[in-house]
């Protein structure tokens, strides 16, 4: 059961995504590619050179739903005579934009995000949303933690770790202590826990860093000699990585807690203050505002800030 690895072209700033061919009965692509002209191409050539096209695709399986990793599913599934694609039920960015929900827009307002900021981020998500084909509820299998992908030579074992998006999903195979991981593990950035809706009560909203620490804890309490991630080259040195993140996130939340004031703040001016520079950007604005309402959620969790709310919207105080 060999597993390789393509790199596809995304026209994000993240740069290639990395989709991975399982070579056996029933081959199996973990992820996609966005859906573009460019990315099917790459695709395409990159099955080719193997001698594989489109249509002996049997199983899409999509670690999590965002544009860069899920877009072609249905244009492969389309083009394959019968490939089944798995994902997992809390992922939604395949259904439908990622801001495009009222429930959304109160879920930045009560962040202190201005009414035209929202609406500006809005645009350009709905823009990203056309690099996707949605999937209509019918047209995927759930990924369900603990089941087994079965292959005619091995399995892989489903991993549901939320964290980067709710519906996030890795893929162990045990007999070599392998990992597909998608944006959960990744060699040169640390992953962004992204602002998302609560998958079982719309109302909330999903408590990202918590679960996404968990979830890496479970990862590498299978002491993984390999783990492939959606960008970049395989991490080798799984510990080091770990440690490394868990640096990165503890620095962040001193950070965070710090620039809670008395007077209280919103994370949409703790998030314009931890990123001065790129908080003008397009889509890292919205990552941005994504890492400070983590945080905050966190740091209330651990008892380092106070939230109170006041006219819809929540303001934070050291404790
Ligand atoms: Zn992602
Ligand atoms: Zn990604």
């Amino acid at each position: 059961m060999k597993i390789e690895q393509l790199s596809i072209p995304t026209p994000f700033y993240v740069g290639d995504v990395n989709v991975y061919l399982i070579k056996d009965d029933p081959l199996t692509l973990i992820d996609v590619g966005p859906k573009t002209d460019a990315a099917a191409k790459a695709l395409k050539s990159e099955l080719g050179r193997r001698g594989i096209s489109f249509s002996d695709v049997r199983r899409i399986v999509l670690t999590h739903a965002h544009e860069d990793h899920c877009g072609l599913a249905k244009r492969v599934r389309d083009e394959s005579k019968d490939a089944e694609i798995f994902v997992h039920d809390w992922e939604t960015g395949h259904l439908f934009g990622r801001l495009a929900q009222d429930e959304h827009k109160s879920l930045l307002r009560r962040s202190g995000v201005p009414e035209s900021i929202f609406d500006e981020m809005r645009d350009l998500y709905q823009e990203i949303s056309l690099l996707t084909d949605p999937l209509g509820q019918s047209e995927y299998k759930k990924l369900e933690d603990d089941m087994e992908l079965e292959f005619v030579s091995g399995s892989l074992r489903v991993l549901h770790t939320p964290g980067h998006t709710p519906g996030s999903c890795s893929f162990v195979r045990e007999a070599d202590r392998t990992l597909i991981c998608g944006d959960c593990v990744l060699k040169r950035i640390t992953p962004n826990p992204v602002v998302s809706l609560d998958p079982l009560d719309p109302a909330k909203r999903f408590r990202s860093l918590a679960e996404y620490l968990v979830s890496l804890a479970r990862l590498r309490s299978f002491s993984p000699t390999l783990a492939y991630g959606g960008h970049g080259e395989a991490v080798t040195d799984f510990d080091e990585i770990f440690h490394r993140y868990v640096r990165a996130i503890d620095e962040r939340q001193k950070k965070v807690v710090s620039l809670a004031t008395g007077d209280g703040t919103t994370a949409f001016e703790v998030a314009k203050a931890l990123f001065p520079d790129s908080f003008d950007h397009d889509v890292h604005r919205f990552l941005a505002i994504s890492e400070s309402i983590a945080h905050l959620d966190y740091a209330e969790g651990e008892g380092k800030v106070s939230v109170e709310t006041s006219d819809g919207v929540e303001y934070y105080r050291p404790v």
